[in-house]
C-alpha cells in the first residue's frame, strides 16, 4: 500500500477521525502515522499483587477476577464500583460513565489484566476506567512487552481516540503496510554503522519486543534522520564550492611576508596558526570561501583577520573588516593601524560620523584600488562606497548583519569577496554543525599565553558591604571597575529605578572628588553615551555603571573588576560575555556575580557554572541544555527544532557519527550516482522534496 494514502486507508479509521487527526496532530498520510513516535513506553513485563501495593499513584498492572459489580448512588449519577481480588487480597475498580456496557461486558470471575493508575482513598486502593484485558486473548496476542504511549490532546481524548485507540491504529497500520516498507539505507552501509534495518526499527520503535531492540529501533531512526539532513547541509555546500569559484590568492607575498617576519608583536598560538592555514587552503583553491570563525573573547581574531587581509593585498586586492558598532569600528581600526605602523599599507575608517571631506577621500581612493583596507560600520554598505576588487569581506559579530546587506560593496567585482564571518559567541559545535553545516567552521581554542583567568565567585546581596570595600581596594591600586545592572525589556521601567537607585548608593559609598563614576544607559543620547564611555576609557573615571549596553565592544585593559547586579536575572553567553570585559591587561581581574537569596535551580547552574568555568564552548554547551536548542541564535529556521525523534543535544555522539558517514559517502559518490547508492539518492531526493525547509539554512 502506498504511504502517501490517507489514514483513512487504515481500518477503523473514519473520516471524522481522520480529520481529528489531520487538525490535532497533523497526520494526514499512512507515512505520517508510521513515522509518529511513542514519547515513553508502559512497562508491560511488570506485574504486581494487590498485598504490595503501596501509595505511590502510579500506573500499575495487576491479574486477577473480577468477583461482584454494584452500582451506587452519589449526589449526581452513580458510580460502578466491582470488587477485583488476586491471590493476595482485594482492591475497587471503578467506573462513573458506561455503566451499562461495562456491566454486560465484563466476565465475572474470570481472569483479567488491568491496568491503569492507583488511587488510595480512606484505605482502600481503586483504580478508576482500567484498561481491562482478558489474560486469554492476552496470551493469544502477540505482546509488545513495551507498551507505546502516544503524545495526544485533550479534544482527541474527549472524543475516545485515547491511548488505546491509537495503538490500535498503529497496530493495523504496521500489519497492512509492514511487507512494504522500503529500506532507505544500503545493506552495506547499516552493516557498516552496524544499524538495524527499516523494517525492524518501525516495528520495535512502536511495539518493542525488548527493551534492547527499542534502544537499536531508536539508534537507528535517529542515525537516519541525522545522516539525511547532514547529508543535505553537506552537499549544499559542494555544490556551492563547485558552483560558485573565488578569487585564487595564489602567492604569499611582501605584505605578508614582512609583517610576519618582521613585525608580528608575539608569536602566533597554535589554534592561530591552524585557523590561518584552513583559511589559506580556502582562499587558495578557486572556491568561495564562506567561513565562520569562532573565538572567545580576547583569543586574538584581530591578528588572524589582518594577516588574512595582508595575503588579499598580496594578491592585488582590497579588504574590508565590518563592525557592528562605531565604537568596535574604532578599536579595529585602531589596532591595525597600530600593528601596520612600520608598514606601507593604507588603512582607513569609515563610519556615520566621518566627514564629508574625508569620506570623498575615501571613496576615491577605494575606486582607483589605492587604498587597501576600509574598516567600519554599516556605513560601508551605502551605495556610494565601492571597491575597485575586493577580494575579503571580514564581518565582526555576524548576527548584526544581515545577509542581504552585505552585497552592494562589491558590485563592480567579478566574483564574490570570501567572506570570514568573526563571532565571539561560541556555538556548541554540535549545534553549529546541524545549524550551519553550510558553512566552514574555524575554532580558536587557546588563549593567547600568560593570560590570567579571570577569578569568579558568587556573592549574596547581603554582601554588598564586603564587594564595595573590595571595588575601592582595585581602584586604590589604580583599576577601574564595570558595575552592570539588567536591563530586560518586559520590565523595563523597574530595571531603570534598579539602575538609578544603584547609582545613587554608589555615588554614596565612592563620593567625588576622590571617585569619579561614569553612567551609561540606553535612554542617554548616543553622543552623551559616547562622552561617558570615552571618560572611562581615558582613566578619568573609576567606576563605570552600566546596564548591558557594554556588552559588545569596549576594550579598556585597565578595568579588572566586573560586578554583575541580579546576575542570576542574566542569560549564560551574556554573563561570559560580560566577563570578557574584563581580564584583557596584565592584572588579576574579578568578576562577582551579585544575586538575591532565592535563587531557581537553572539560576543556581548558571552561576555555578560561571564560577566553575571560563570555557566559553563549555559554557555555551550548558546553556544549550538548559534553554534547548530553540533559544540559540540561528536555529529557529534551521529545521533542527523539527526533527522527529533524534535531539541535537542529546545525540551527539549520534550525530557526530552520521556526519562522519556522509562525509565518507559524498566523498566516494559526491553526485550519490554509483548503483549501491541508489537507495540513498531515492530517499535523499523525496526528502529534499518535501522539506522546503532545509534549504533555508545559511
Ligand atoms: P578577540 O578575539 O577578542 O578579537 P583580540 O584579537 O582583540 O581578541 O586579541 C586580544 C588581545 O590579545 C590583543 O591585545 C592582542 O594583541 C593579544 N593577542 C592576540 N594574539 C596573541 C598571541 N598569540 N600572543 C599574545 N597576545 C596575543
Ligand atoms: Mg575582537
Amino acid at each position: 500500500m502506498n504511504l502517501n494514502y490517507p489514514l483513512t486507508y487504515i481500518n477503523g479509521i473514519s473520516n471524522a477521525r481522520a480529520s481529528l487527526l489531520s487538525g490535532e496532530l497533523n497526520l494526514s498520510r499512512l507515512h505520517d502515522l508510521l513515522h509518529f513516535f511513542p514519547y515513553r513506553y508502559i512497562d508491560r513485563t511488570k506485574f504486581y499483587k494487590i498485598a504490595e501495593l503501596i501509595n505511590n499513584n502510579t500506573d500499575i498492572q495487576l491479574v486477577g477476577r473480577v468477583v461482584e459489580m454494584k452500582t451506587i448512588k452519589q449526589k449526581r449519577g452513580s458510580r460502578l464500583v466491582a470488587k477485583f481480588q488476586d491471590d493476595t487480597g482485594s482492591m475497587e475498580l471503578v467506573w462513573f460513565k458506561g455503566h451499562k456496557w461495562i456491566k454486560d461486558s465484563i466476565k465475572i470471575n474470570t481472569p483479567y489484566i488491568i491496568y491503569g493508575k492507583l488511587n488510595f482513598f480512606n484505605g482502600n486502593f481503586s483504580i478508576a476506567h482500567p484498561e481491562m484485558e482478558l489474560v486469554e486473548n492476552y496470551k493469544r496476542k502477540r505482546q509488545s512487552k513495551l507498551q507505546p504511549v502516544y503524545s495526544s490532546t485533550e479534544k482527541l481524548v474527549n472524543s475516545g481516540l485515547s491511548n488505546k485507540i491509537l495503538r490500535g491504529y498503529v497496530q493495523n497500520l504496521l500489519q497492512q503496510v509492514y511487507e512494504g516498507i522500503q529500506e532507505t539505507l544500503p545493506v552495506p552501509f547499516m552493516e557498516q554503522y552496524k544499524l538495524i534495518d527499516k523494517k525492524q526499527a518501525l516495528l520495535n520503535i512502536h511495539f518493542p519486543n525488548s527493551p534492547e531492540l527499542l534502544a537499536r529501533a531508536q539508534q537507528r531512526l535517529k542515525f537516519e534522520e541525522l545522516f539525511f539532513i547532514q547529508l543535505q547541509l553537506l552537499r549544499k555546500k559542494l555544490i556551492r564550492k563547485n558552483k560558485i569559484k573565488g578569487y585564487v590568492f595564489e602567492q604569499v607575498g611582501e605584505n605578508f611576508t614582512t609583517f610576519y617576519n618582521k613585525h608580528l608583536p608575539f608569536a602566533l598560538t597554535d589554534a592561530q596558526k591552524r585557523v590561518l592555514k584552513e583559511i589559506r587552503k580556502d582562499v587558495g583553491s578557486h572556491a568561495h570561501m564562506n567561513r565562520l570563525l569562532q573565538g572567545d573573547v580576547g583569543s586574538g581574531k584581530t591578528i588572524v583577520a589582518l594577516l588574512t587581509m595582508l595575503l588579499a593585498i598580496d594578491n592585488g586586492f582590497q579588504a574590508t573588516i565590518m563592525a557592528p558598532t562605531e565604537i568596535l569600528a574604532t578599536q579595529h581600526y585602531n589596532a591595525i593601524d597600530e600593528l601596520l605602523k612600520n608598514m606601507d599599507v593604507s588603512v582607513e575608517l569609515l563610519t556615520g560620523s566621518t566627514k564629508a571631506k574625508k569620506r570623498k577621500e575615501i571613496h576615491s581612493s577605494l575606486e582607483d584600488g589605492s587604498l587597501k583596507i576600509l574598516i567600519g560600520t554599516h556605513a560601508l554598505l551605502e551605495d556610494k562606497v565601492q571597491f575597485q576588487n575586493l577580494g575579503i569581506a571580514i564581518i565582526d559579530e555576524q548576527h548584526r548583519f544581515g545577509v542581504a546587506q552585505r552585497s552592494k560593496m562589491w558590485q563592480k567585482n567579478e566574483l564574490p569577496p570570501h567572506i570570514l564571518v568573526m563571532t565571539a559567541t561560541p556555538i556548541p559545535r554540535t549545534l553549529a554543525m546541524s545549524v550551519y553545516g553550510d558553512l566552514d567552521i574555524s575554532v580558536i581554542d587557546e588563549l593567547p599565553p600568560g593570560r590570567k583567568e579571570v577569578k569568579t565567585v558568587h556573592r549574596y546581596d547581603s554582601n554588598r558591604l564586603s564587594v564595595f570595600n573590595f571595588m575601592k581596594q582595585e581602584i586604590q591600586k589604580g583599576r577601574q571597575v564595570y558595575v552592570v545592572y539588567p536591563l530586560i525589556q518586559e520590565s523595563e521601567a523597574m530595571d531603570y529605578k534598579d539602575l538609578m537607585d544603584g547609582y545613587e548608593s554608589i555615588s554614596r559609598e565612592f563620593p567625588s572628588p576622590n571617585y569619579q563614576i561614569s553612567i551609561v544607559h540606553g535612554k542617554m543620547k548616543a553622543e552623551d553615551k559616547e562622552f561617558e564611555m570615552q571618560r572611562f576609557v581615558k582613566g578619568e573615571t573609576q567606576i563605570m555603571v552600566a546596564t548591558t549596553v557594554i556588552e559588545v565592544g569596549v576594550n579598556v585593559p585597565n578595568a579588572s573588576v566586573m560586578v554583575i547586579e541580579s546576575s542570576e536575572r542574566f542569560g549564560l553567553s551574556q554573563l561570559h560575555q560580560l566577563r570578557g570585559r574584563v581580564g584583557r591587561g596584565a592584572d588579576q581581574s574579578y568578576c562577582i556575580l551579585l544575586s538575591s537569596f532565592k535563587l531557581s535551580s537553572e539560576a543556581k547552574t548558571r552561576l555555578q557554572t560561571m564560577v566553575e568555568t571560563s570555557d566559553g564552548f563549555k559554557i555555551a554547551e550548558v546553556d544549550l541544555k538548559l534553554r534547548g536548542p530553540g533559544n540559540i541564535m540561528g536555529t529557529q529556521q534551521s529545521g533542527v527544532l523539527n526533527l522527529k525523534i533524534a535531539d541535537v543535544v542529546k545525540d551527539t555522539p549520534i550525530l557526530q557519527k552520521a556526519r562522519s558517514a556522509a562525509i565518507e559517502l559524498l566523498q566516494n559518490d559526491p553526485n550519490l550516482s554509483k548503483p549501491e547508492n541508489a537507495v540513498i539518492q531515492r530517499t535523499y531526493s523525496e526528502l529534499s522534496k518535501r522539506t522546503g525547509a532545509w534549504s533555508n539554512i545559511s
